[in-house]
């Protein structure tokens, strides 16, 4: 029987390439997403690359749906391995002035209620055989540009849930663990896929020199839900090709 992995928002960007790597190591793939037609596309790419994977369409910011998601799981598997926490969405760029109170909520409802409301509904099953969360954070969470306020704190708030999660959930062998992704051009994994138009200047700002991919997340991913990190939990991964350490010089 093969272990079994949910990843929300899974449809497209880093989401789908975390699901590709984790049905090439073996894991039957769960796509929980909120986006039927991307979900059904991602599905169906994943059976063509040989990937045992079902699609159950999800709103991650409603209890119900999360409920029904992992109660359908279960039913049909016996058990879940792996949840990633990814499924999120972007700031508007409105000032702060500007921004709305249906924004703000749309957003901390998406990105930090659904990590929450997921990783509640999980446990209920995956206490019965150990497992691994993995939250998606964010680089915004610690490093700002103006007017990404509803964002940023819900990639802060996500970071700080990881520590309690893991804190709480080490009793039943659950490994909780952040990534804070910096720049990743998903263009090659949206629905259909994209030519990325990104210029040299954006590469350049990277100690890597070039933005980073979802598959860079994906490999890390990977590495953090098998056994050779079973000493991991309870923190957070930046990776973003250096750019938040780099220091903008002008003179
Ligand atoms: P994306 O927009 O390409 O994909 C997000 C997926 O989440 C989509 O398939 C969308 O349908 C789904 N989704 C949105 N709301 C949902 C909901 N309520 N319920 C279920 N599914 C929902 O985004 P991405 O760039 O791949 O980002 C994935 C995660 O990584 C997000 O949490 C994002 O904040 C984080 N992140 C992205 C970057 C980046 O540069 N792309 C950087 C740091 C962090």
């Amino acid at each position: 029987m093969n272990k079994v992995s949910i990843i929300t928002g899974g449809a497209r960007g880093i989401g789908a390439a975390i699901a590709h790597k984790l049905g090439t190591k073996g894991y039957s793939i769960v796509i929980a997403d909120i986006d039927e037609n991307a979900g059904q596309y991602r599905l169906n790419y994943l059976k063509n690359s040989g990937i045992d994977a079902i699609f159950i369409k999800t709103d991650v910011s409603s209890e119900h749906d999360v409920s029904n998601l992992m109660d359908k799981v279960y039913e049909k598997y016996g058990r879940i391995d792996v949840l990633v926490n990814n499924a999120g969405i972007g700031f508007s760029g409105r000032s702060i002035e500007e921004q709305t109170l249906e924004e703000w909520r749309r957003i901390i409802d998406t990105n930090l209620t659904g990590t929450w409301l997921c990783s509640k509904y999980a446990v209920k099953y995956m206490k019965n055989t150990g497992g691994v969360i993995i939250n998606i954070a964010s680089t915004r969470a610690f490093q700002s540009e103006p007017n990404t306020e509803p964002y940023s704190a819900s990639k802060g708030g996500i970071i700080a849930l990881t520590h309690a999660l893991a804190v709480s959930l080490s009793k039943y062998n659950i490994r909780v663990i952040s990534i804070s992704p910096g720049w990743i051009d998903t263009s090659k994994w949206q629905v259909p896929p994209r030519t990325s138009n990104l210029s040299n200047l954006d590469h350049k700002q990277h100690l890597t020199k070039r933005v980073g991919l979802p598959e860079d997340i994906a490999s890390l991913v990977s590495f953090l839900v098998s056994d050779e990190a079973s000493w991991i939990s309870g923190v957070n991964f930046t990776i973003d090709g250096g750019m938040t350490v780099k220091m903008i010089y002008i003179d």
